[in-house]
């Protein structure tokens, strides 16, 4: 078995920091490309993930899906790349290609599972290791399928967190027509939602910071946000009910959802993309009085990615971020947790040979 030779950083326990490992990534196949990886985003996932906090993860574990880097190699059948080229890698990195969702080009919700850029079992195989391993490395072998052209125009730190955080918002915004003449409320200003009010300006909206921190909605208005809700201010939430199209909710953990819903027109939707937890009890009243709707919502299939990204190139859209050095990964990781980075952190991978 010919295998590439990678270096990266993983976690070898849940509660271990992250330290240097040297593993291996498959040989291209016919339809493999093999990028060399330049920037990859910190993702609020890869924490939970790589502390064991969602069940699951098995050691030694490389976190990391928001990659962005440069072609240096392709296999024979290979059609949409070069070497040289930019590419990028977001969430995924395999499915059936055959279900349904696949055949909507919604791999994300692929009937079979889709596999994930790292902590999923490698159905593809081709390396000692049975789970995926991701981007916090030098290099990756990925499916053509499961690779995005990034425009040349974008800053390629700031395009990578586009991959995860992009699409996450992009999609349900696109999915549910956001545009303009609607009033669009942005729930929270994280990775996320920093994104959700860049995104939804681009689209046309009238965007609506809704957050419980004044400081917060100052930051919002310099990135797009027209106005700003402070949730916690009873009489200006009082005074917001039935007045939105459309909610994208991305605050990370279980909450109350109901102040929220009750801010929804008569048929409008709010789109959870946060919370992968227990929300708090749910009233029906506000969905029952007004036919009002909650849906979620996760990442985006392969073609509608592509789609954002050139969005983004078009409109000049990245992410706000702080580039940090392989080794202070961990120190980056203690600030994410602490909610005290505007928006991503980015790993410099050139600093992983340093
Ligand atoms: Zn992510
Ligand atoms: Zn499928």
């Amino acid at each position: 078995m010919m295998t590439i030779n990678a270096q990266g950083y993983a976690t070898q326990s849940a509660t271990t920091e992250l330290i240097p490992f040297k593993f291996e990534r498959r040989d291209p196949r016919p339809s493999d490309v093999v990028i060399e990886i330049l920037y990859c985003g910190v993702c609020h996932s890869d924490i939970h993930s790589a502390r064991n906090e969602w069940g699951g993860t098995q050691y030694p574990f490389v976190p990391g899906h928001e990659i962005v880097g440069r072609v240096t190699a392709v296999g024979n059948k290979v059609g949409k790349f070069k070497v040289g080229d930019l590419a990028g890698v977001g969430c995924l990195v395999d499915s059936c290609c055959s279900c349904h969702s696949c055949n909507d080009g919604l791999e994300q919700y692929c009937d079979n599972g889709f596999t994930g850029t790292y902590g999923s079992e490698d159905k593809i195989g081709g390396t000692p290791h049975k789970m995926t391993l991701g981007g916090y490395s030098d290099k990756i072998t990925v499916d053509e399928r499961f690779v995005l052209r990034i425009p040349a125009n974008l800053d390629l730190a700031a395009a990578a967190p586009l991959l995860c955080a992009g699409i996450t918002t992009y999609s349900p915004l696109k999915h549910w027509k956001v545009g303009v003449g609607q009033k669009v409320g942005i729930i929270g200003l994280g990775g996320l939602g920093h994104m959700g009010v860049k995104l939804a300006h681009a689209m046309g909206a009238h965007v609506v910071m809704i957050t419980t921190s004044p400081e917060k909605g100052q930051d919002a208005k310099k990135l797009g946000a027209d106005e700003v809700l402070l949730s916690k201010n009873a009489d200006a939430m009082k005074a917001a009910e039935n007045s939105f199209d459309f909610l994208l909710n991305t605050i990370p953990v279980g909450h109350d959802v109901d102040p929220y819903m009750a801010l929804l027109k008569r048929d409008a939707t709010m789109v959870v993309v946060g919370a992968v937890e227990p929300l708090t009890e749910v009233s029906g009243v506000p969905f029952i009085f007004r036919r009002r709707s909650m849906a979620g919502s996760l990442i985006g299939g392969l073609p509608e990615t592509q789609e954002m990204l050139d969005f983004c190139g078009i409109h000049n859209i990245t992410c706000d971020i702080e580039m940090v050095n392989m080794k202070d990964i961990n120190k980056a990781y203690d600030r994410t947790v602490k909610g005290d980075v505007k928006y991503r952190f980015v790993i410099d991978m050139a600093s992983l040979k340093s």
